[in-house]
């Protein structure tokens, strides 16, 4: 069994202030041996990271890359960048990156493997939206997404990434899904990837039901918005 991988997306929320203080409540705790902890921060709080994060069992990444190292790319940030950064993980295509910024498919296969290119494990985000769902497309949209996603991977490398089942009826709504219906979807995921993969679920995740997900037999972890802001909420739920 993956060992359970509990991430924070805090989006655009936080200034240094902000993180320096949640980064202070979260020493003040013990962390549990058989977890992952880990938060996806907005890149001008990457450094802080760097240096808050040593001694503690806490990983770092960002929420977003160009697949490119460098070059005249306005307003992006490279994987070296992240790396030099100590990142260990990026959220790939992240469905408000698809809604508001053009993210695609495509773009998220160049990240994908540009990421695995330069040692960052890429937390690969799908999901269907509530129409798709009700058409009854759930199954198909997940496959053609990860198929796009996941061309270029080798084996060895589909061990690497973490795939995160998002739905995005559930995202910021306070409407998750239900653990069984997260759980189906997860089994489709599986087919694509090892049983060593992480498959997180992400949508309304609270300390109230992420127990239920994490009893789901392929729920491998929790990709945490808004519930994350909080330090003394992110320990009860990375120690759920
Ligand atoms: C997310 O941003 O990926 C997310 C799941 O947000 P929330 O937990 O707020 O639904």
């Amino acid at each position: 069994m993956p060992t359970p991988l509990l991430v924070a997306n805090w989006k655009m929320h936080k200034t240094n202030t902000d993180g320096t203080e949640f980064l202070n409540t979260l020493k003040q705790q013990s962390w549990p041996t058989d977890r992952q902890a880990v938060i996806c921060a907005p890149f001008t709080l990457l450094p802080l990271l760097q240096q808050s994060s040593q001694g503690m069992t806490l990983q770092y990444g960002a929420q977003n890359m160009h697949w490119e190292e460098h070059g005249a790319f306005t307003g992006e940030i490279s994987p070296m960048m992240l790396t030099d950064l100590g990142c260990t993980y990026v959220i790939i295509g992240h469905s408000e990156r698809r809604q508001y910024f053009n993210e695609t498919d495509e773009t998220m296969q160049k990240k994908v493997h540009s990421a695995l290119t330069h040692n960052l494990i890429p937390i690969i985000c799908v999901g269907e939206t509530l129409q798709q769902r009700r058409d009854n497309i759930t199954n198909q949209v997940i496959k053609q997404q990860l198929n796009t996603a996941l061309t270029s991977c080798s084996t060895e490398q589909l061990q690497q990434v973490v795939i995160a089942y998002e739905p995005i009826w559930a995202i910021g709504t306070g409407e998750a899904a239900t653990p069984a219906q997260a759980q189906a979807v997860h089994v489709v995921i599986r087919q694509f990837v090892s049983a060593a993969t992480q498959i997180i679920y992400g949508g309304s995740v609270t300390s109230a039901n992420i127990q239920q997900f994490m009893a789901q037999p392929d729920i491998n972890g929790a990709l945490i918005g808004g519930a994350s802001l909080e330090a003394g909420t992110f320990i009860q739920l990375v120690k759920y």
